[in-house]
């Protein structure tokens, strides 16, 4: 059952939503100001293709796509990627971050 933030979500493309407290100037050079939000908030199992055709070309894919992994949307697409892509984004750069934290080994013989 999806979160409240998806049902507002559900009512705006990624670049029409109130973001709180960010900035949010890059949204206004975003792709989807005016595009259907279904396209982007899709029912599950449904395609995603038609949304991430528009995110394409958006100049601000790397903003919108930044703003989704560092709050966790959870819903729908952002930066031209779906939650399962996010979420594989979010894992390579865990994995990244506690690889560069771990004390380097050195070579025993
Ligand atoms: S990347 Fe896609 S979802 Fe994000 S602002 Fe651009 S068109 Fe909208």
């Amino acid at each position: 059952m999806p979160q409240s933030i998806s049902l507002t979500n559900a009512q705006n493309t990624p670049a029409a939503i109130d973001l709180d407290g960010e900035d949010k100037s890059w949204q206004d050079m975003a792709n989807c100001l005016g595009v259907d939000p279904d396209l982007f908030f899709p029912e599950r199992g449904a395609s995603t293709r038609e949304a991430k055709e528009v995110c394409k070309g958006c100049v601000v894919r790397d903003d919108c796509l930044e703003y989704a992994l560092a709050n966790g949307e959870k819903f729908g697409i952002w930066g031209g990627m779906s939650e399962r892509e996010r979420r594989r984004i979010r894992r390579q750069r865990a994995l990244a971050r506690a690889a560069a934290a771990a004390p380097a080994r050195t070579a025993t013989a």
